[in-house]
């Protein structure tokens, strides 16, 4: 490709809302432009790349035996009110009418094609399992689209969908699964963890993430170097604390004035005690109405945690208005001693004695709180997140390191969700009817794109991965219009389109300073620098754009070995 043919918008400027360096390197680097918020024009480069992940994703999703389909993405919501998630699904989903006055919405996700897809065809245990895969654009209506293509509106998403006859064999699948996500995001350059995930309400089933390690990343990922435990922190378990030895003396429960004293900061320096010592009572709403979760002062309570140990369907920090609508709740003077509402509490809480709580009244506290005498307790469990240095719950002597992670894979064993729900059955080898099992599997084309921007950039832009750059090798003659010069770079040129290899020629009349700033931009691999007085010695310069190491090599000989030296980075 000549330069000069290419479109590609370069930018000095980022975008005045970019927040992270992916979105502003892609606009800098004329990748993709926005067309309203969360939306956005892929342009040629951005395309170039986004075909590289996919095809990656192609050739590893096949060799597992996937066989490639396109859904609709408008989707009729028959299938939606049949899997009952219509109502379940929220503002996310984008919902209108045909002429006919027919409801549809843009698919966020396409479970309900493919299981009627498969329930109208596949009859027999003989079928399965089968596994389908699509590479296409969904829709969903962020409540917060950011960082570019790394969170839109409208992105593209590879998602599989598998189908078997019992748990079991879906699990082989799913392991399949996860070995192929590990050999894409490797061949995409990606450092990565594949982490034990939230499976949300569906029950005994099992989900993992794949996190690309970035400090840009909205999750936070829990892992152990000691023995490998990897978990989103969602869900990443807390070693509990050895049980407390009994006391000899219990404190009585005392109530004491805290005027003005309401975070567990201001009660500890008041009381002067530390914050372990204060457990704070979080008030959350669930479908059944208010419910309160119990930690330690020095902790975090964990909504994913609190919401699995309650077993419930959907689970939110209360609402101030709701929690106004009780006159016995005391916001920063909480307590559980004469809440009415279930208490659920941190299996390090059970183990504390003597410890402060607030009294349910303005202005005060108890002190000398026990467990077991003072407090009506629905459940015990883990209720807190975890952080760095705590203890792995995984091994004797590991810590946990807490970082951030950005998810570009997620793969979920769905169970009999949505085959029981739409009635994707088949006849088993006694002629009896079942549901069939299911896995789902989804990747982010473009998120796994910026993902690799967010690990592989400098202070001059881009510098790709061998696997996802837009081209190989760009030739920067200092001078195009020097017949000298462009001779040789068109040879080069050539030689290397011959190879194979995909090469840009910088053909522009711009300066070099301004050539060898886009190079570095776009973050193509591989840079070679042709120049009169090196030419004239039988030399031309390349630059490894990670390195930013610049050598000369005999020309014409050195274009032999430009495979062998792509190979190397
Ligand atoms: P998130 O928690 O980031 O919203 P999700 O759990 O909703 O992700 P899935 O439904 O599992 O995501 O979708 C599969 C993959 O699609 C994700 O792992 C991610 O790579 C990608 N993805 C999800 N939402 C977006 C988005 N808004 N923009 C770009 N990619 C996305
Ligand atoms: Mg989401």
């Amino acid at each position: 490709m000549h330069f000069s043919k290419l479109f590609a918008p370069t930018l000095k400027e980022s975008p005045a809302d970019a927040e992270v360096i992916s979105h502003k390197l892609m606009v800098r680097a004329g990748m993709i432009r926005q067309v309203a918020s969360g939306i956005y024009s892929i342009l040629p480069l951005g395309l170039r790349v986004l075909r590289k992940v996919e095809q990656i994703i192609r050739e590893e999703i096949n060799q597992v035996g996937g066989q490639e389909v396109f859904l609709p993405s408008i989707q009729p919501a028959e299938l939606w009110i049949e899997s009952k998630r219509w109502d379940f699904y929220g503002k996310e989903l984008l919902r209108f009418k045909d002429r006919h006055n027919r409801e549809f919405c843009y698919g966020p996700t396409h479970e309900e094609v493919i299981t009627d897809v498969v329930r109208k065809e596949i009859r027999s245990y003989r079928q399965l399992p089968v596994v389908f895969y699509q590479i296409q654009t969904k829709f969903r209506d962020e409540v917060r689209p950011r960082f570019g293509i790394m969170r839109g509106r409208e992105f593209m998403m590879k998602d599989a969908y598998s189908f078997h006859v019992d748990e079991e064999d879906t699990q082989r699948t799913y392991h399949k699964m996860a070995k192929a996500y590990s050999n894409i995001f490797n061949r995409c350059g990606l450092k990565f963890k594949q982490v034990q995930a939230d499976s949300g309400t569906i029950g005994g089933s099992f989900s993992h993430e794949f996190a690309v390690l970035a400090d840009s990343g909205e999750d936070n990922i829990g892992f152990c170097e000691l023995c490998g435990y990897a978990s989103n922190v969602e869900l990443a378990k807390s070693k509990p604390s050895p049980a407390s030895t009994p006391q000899t003396q219990q404190q009585d429960l005392k109530e004491v004035e805290t005027p003005g004293k309401k975070t567990v900061e201001e009660v500890a320096s008041f009381l002067n005690i530390p914050a372990q010592h204060i457990v704070k009572t979080i008030l959350f709403e669930n479908e059944n109405g208010l419910v309160a979760g119990l930690v330690r002062g020095d902790h975090e309570i964990n909504l994913i945690k609190m919401k699995n140990l309650i077993g419930c369907e959907s689970l939110h920090p209360a609402e101030e208005d709701v929690i106004a609508k009780h006159p016995e709740l005391h916001c920063g003077y909480l307590g559980p001693i004469g809440l009415k509402i279930p208490i659920y509490v941190d299996h390090e809480v059970s183990v504390l004695h003597d410890f402060v709580t607030g009294a349910n009244k303005p202005s005060a506290h108890f002190t000398g709180v026990q467990v077991e005498r003072d407090l009506k307790i629905e459940k015990t469990g883990d209720l807190r997140t975890v952080m760095t240095d705590d203890p792995c719950p995984n091994c004797e002597t590991g810590k946990y390191q807490v970082t951030r992670g950005i998810e570009v894979g997620h793969i979920f064993i769905l169970g009999t969700k949505y085959s029981s729900a739409m009635k994707a059955v088949y006849i088993d080898q006694q002629g009896k009817e079942n549901p069939m099992v299911m896995g789902c599997y989804g990747i982010g084309v473009g998120r796994t794109a910026a993902a690799a921007i967010e690990q592989n950039h400098d202070e001059r832009g881009i510098v790709w991965p061998r696997n996802l750059a837009p081209f190989q090798v760009v030739i920067i003659p200092v001078n195009y219009s020097n017949d000298e010069l462009k001779v040789v770079s068109d040879a080069i040129y050539e030689r290397l389109q011959e190879m194979g290899i995909e090469t840009l020629l910088d053909d522009r009349s711009d300066r070099l300073g301004g050539k060898l700033k886009d190079a570095d931009l776009i973050g193509v691999p591989l840079q070679i620098i042709i120049g009169p007085k090196n030419l004239a010695a039988g030399q031309v310069e390349i630059k490894i754009r990670k390195t930013n190491e610049s050598n000369l090599h005999p020309y014409p000989q050195v274009v032999e070995d430009i495979p062998d030296i792509l190979k190397s980075l």
